[in-house]
This record gives structure tokens, sequence and C-alpha cells, in this order.
């Protein structure tokens, strides 16, 4: 398929897809069914029309607000919707074959979910972490980026890592971050997935010392490690091989 037909297909289908995931981001963590009833106001409990439903269009034709109570809409409806949309082009643009890309949109809508949960409720739901590692590990059969033995070696590592942290430090990191430290293995392999982690700790601590410094958090407040996993994890996934590269090249000219 032509380069520029797929990417604003791609960007029509995230947005879609992203409006999927802010049910289940509402959702999951509440333990309601992810099918029905039709989508509902959390504050006046109408429901909504078709064409109160259309990403990111209707939160700005509604100006952020609900038609039936004036209720303010979350700002996360339009954020995941548009975001999902944007990186379900770069996976476009990034990957070659339909498979792959496949793959990696099944990967990235749950970071995106992943990512929103944790921000809001503390939590990485098993329910998509658990189905996510099995995907993971056999998508590996189908696609041309990694084989089964870096998908598997990968859950160990990103699993085991995790797992070793957990047990170290003795709090602060949960065996949510553990079950979605394996399924990016799954879906990365060994090696990206460990420049995830990587990654994640370098930015989840320069987003840590900001907060701190500005006030904005104390130091006893959680701050969830989730959103960096999976923001590493996406990142990664688009432009790792080319990080691991840079770096490899940076490492062995300095030794
Ligand atoms: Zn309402």
């Amino acid at each position: 398929m032509p380069r520029q037909l797929l990417v604003p297909l791609s960007i029509l289908a995230g947005a879609i897809i992203g409006s999927f995931l802010n049910v289940v981001i509402f959702r999951l963590p509440r333990h309601e069914s992810l099918v029905a009833p039709r989508s509902r106001c959390p504050a006046c409990g109408g429901e909504l029309h078709w064409f109160d439903n259309i990403p990111v269009v209707s939160f700005l034709a509604l100006r952020g607000q609900c038609r039936a109570c004036g209720a303010s809409i979350a700002w996360r409806y339009p954020i995941v919707e548009a975001g999902t949309a944007g990186l379900f082009a770069l996976a476009a643009w990034r990957t070659t074959s339909l498979i792959d890309l496949g793959v990696a949109w099944v990967f990235l809508s749950a970071l995106v979910a992943i990512a929103a949960i944790d921000l809001e409720h503390q939590i990485i739901p098993d329910r998509i972490t658990l189905p996510g590692i099995i995907v993971g590990f056999l998508s590996s059969f189908l696609g041309t980026r990694i084989s089964w033995i870096d998908s598997l070696l990968g859950i160990l590592a990103g699993g085991g890592i995790l797992f070793a942290v957990i047990v170290l430090s003795g709090g602060g990191m949960g065996g949510g971050d553990m079950k979605l430290g394996a399924m990016m293995g799954a879906f990365l392999g060994y090696k990206l997935a460990l420049l995830a982690l990587f990654v994640a700790v370098l930015l989840g601590g320069a987003v840590a010392l900001g907060l701190l410094t500005t006030g904005i958090r104390k130091r006893k407040d959680p701050i969830p490690f989730g959103p960096f996993l999976a923001a590493a994890s996406a990142f990664t996934l688009l432009w790792g091989k080319e990080l691991l590269g840079w770096y490899l090249r940076v490492f062995s000219l300095s030794v």
C-alpha cells in the first residue's frame, strides 16, 4: 500500500481505536463491561449521541462540555484519541511490513491504556499485561522484527530485572510493573526491552527530579513508573534500532 494512503488511514484508525481505549481506561479499573452499555456522561449519566462521540472533533465542537449537563469532559479523552492517532501514523511511517504494523498497533494500544490507567489509578491491570505477554510472544512468529527466542528472552529479562528491582527496593514498584516489563520484552525482544528500561529510568528520574525541585510533588508522593515504561517502550519500538546503533558507536569510540 502506498505510504501517502497508509499514513492518513493510520490516523483515522488510531483516532477510532483511541476512542475505544478511552472506554477501556474508564471502565477496566471499575470492573465494568467494555462493550455495553453505550457511552454515558459520567456526571449526568446521559447517553451520548453518535455525533458527540467522534474522536477529538466532538470534544472541540462541544468546547469540552457535556451537551446535556455542561459538566466538563476530561482532557484525557482528546489527548488519548489524538495521541493514539499520532502513534499509529508514526508506526506506519516507521514500519515496512503490514504484519509488523498490525503488531505495533496492538502493542501501542496496550501501552496507551496502561499509561493512562496507571496515571489515574496507580495500577497496571493484569487484564492487559498478561494477555499482552502471550500476544507479544505469539506475534514474534508472524512478524519480521524479532524471533521467538528474542521474545522469550525479552519476557525473562524484562520481567526478571523489574522483579529484582522490586525485591531490592522493597516497595515503590509493584508486581504490575514487573508484568509490564515482561510484556515489553515479549513485543520488543530482549535487546530493545533492556534499552527501553534504561530510557524509562532516565526519563522517570528526570521528570521526578523536576516535580520534586519545583515542589509539584513531595518526596513521599508516589509517582507511577508505568507511564515512563510505556513511553520508553513506544519510543524504542519506533526508534530503538537507531538509538542502539548510535549508542554503540559512541560507546565504541570512547573505549
Ligand atoms: Zn452530562
